[in-house]
């Protein structure tokens, strides 16, 4: 019997990795409705809360009037729009970039900049933590793919002597499931040792980190020569949608020639850049969202730590909680739903076997006070479950 998908789906419920979906009634924020249900939601990627702000809403409303819905078409026929080119040239100047190029989303633009750049007898090397798409891309282009030790400058070093042709040294900024920051002046070291080009995906860090949220590269001070392909997300801190890649022009040039998932493809509707613009605007002019964030990061740290919590080594707004086995994620979640609270728990294989966790993530438009809402929660979830498990 071909295409067993009964059986298939059975299996992956008894391992306890069934997925489901939350059913959103309510826009981004704080408090939600899911499933008919009103909560207090510490799980989105919308950390400096722009994917709901008056200002964005308006740029996106006044865009679709000035500009229509639809692209049209892709970016080299008909559909590379006024408000497309304003953005390019706004990311470019935000990253320090010569140029930036705009995708519809994140994963394309990885997939994009890696198959664009590398093929056969070529090597990409890979954190072993990165993106799904990250390493999609890598598989994809067929060159000799490898995974370095998590984080690890020497294991990369290693990896870097054995390679053949061009090399491109692929890493997430910030790692979206745990949170920790890519030890990008090591690996840029090691690549410009090696002659490779180093490859950096800051979703997670542009908006949250850098003084005017410029990201990892801004909070190491690392320009084109060392991160000569920078790729930025537009659906979490920027809180609309879409990705970028910046670089220099001959870069950018060579994605418009060559990328696939850039030239195969409808450009995004151009009033989702004109809602860019105005959160760019936000993120880099208006501090406070940063500052406030970092205070709350502070506050979550300290006080999870005194509740014996298994936090990892994140300075961002990723907080996950290590739990290790997927049927006590999926318990302590469901505690926290009983009260009130949404935290997405994260197993295999989004993350590796062994180490299924929470994932906390905070916002700016988190209050103090809802914050404390959820260290209380965390507080008797975590003993009811110790309980449980019969250390109580
Ligand atoms: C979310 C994410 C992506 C994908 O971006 P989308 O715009 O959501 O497709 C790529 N890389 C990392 C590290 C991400 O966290």
């Amino acid at each position: 019997m071909p295409f067993d998908l009964a059986a298939r789906l059975a299996e992956r419920r008894a391992a306890r990795l069934f997925r489901q979906r939350p059913l959103l009634d309510s826009p981004q924020g704080p408090e939600v409705v899911v499933d008919g249900q009103p909560l207090l939601a510490f799980c989105s990627n919308d950390y400096l809360g722009l994917a709901n702000h008056p200002e964005v809403i308006r740029a996106l409303r006044d865009g679709a009037e000035r500009w229509g819905v639809g692209g049209g078409a892709s970016h080299l026929v008909i559909g590379h729009s006024a408000p497309h080119h304003q953005l390019e040239e706004a990311l470019a100047e935000f990253t320090g970039r010569p140029r930036a190029l705009l995708f519809s989303t994140g994963y394309m633009a990885n997939l994009a900049a890696v198959t664009a750049l590398v093929g056969r007898g070529d090597t990409v090397l890979e954190d072993r933590l990165n993106h799904a798409s990250l390493l999609d891309a890598g598989l994809l282009s067929g060159a000799r793919f490898a995974r370095y030790l998590h984080n690890d400058a020497a294991s990369l070093a290693g990896l870097l002597a054995k390679a053949g042709g061009n090399t491109l040294v692929v890493t997430d900024g910030v790692f979206s499931m745990d949170g920790d920051l890519a030890g990008l002046p090591a690996l840029a070291g090691e690549c410009r040792k090696h002659g490779a080009w180093l490859m950096v995906d800051d979703a997670h860090g542009f908006g949250t980190l850098g003084a005017a949220g410029g990201g990892c590269v801004e909070h190491f001070g690392l320009g084109l020569d060392e991160v000569p392909v920078l790729v930025g997300t537009l659906g979490k801190a920027f809180g609309t949608a879409g990705a970028f890649v910046a670089g220099s022009e001959e870069l950018i040039e060579t994605l418009i020639q060559f990328a696939r998932p850039y030239i195969y493809t409808t450009s995004q509707p151009p009033a989702v850049a004109c809602a860019t613009l105005k959160s760019l605007e936000l993120l880099q002019g208006e501090h406070w969202r940063r500052e406030h964030l970092q205070r709350l990061i502070d506050r979550f740290r300290s006080a999870a730590a005194e509740i014996g919590l298994a936090l990892m080594d994140s300075p961002t707004p990723i907080q996950p909680i290590l739990v290790g086995d997927s049927g006590r994620a999926l318990r302590l979640a469901a505690l926290l739903r009983e009260r009130g609270l949404l935290v997405g728990a994260i197993r295999p294989p989004t993350v590796p076997a062994g180490t299924a966790r929470l994932r906390v993530t905070l916002s700016a438009t988190h209050s103090e006070a809802q914050l404390e809402r959820l260290l209380e929660a965390l507080a008797e979830s975590w003993a009811l479950l110790g309980e449980e498990r019969g250390d109580g």
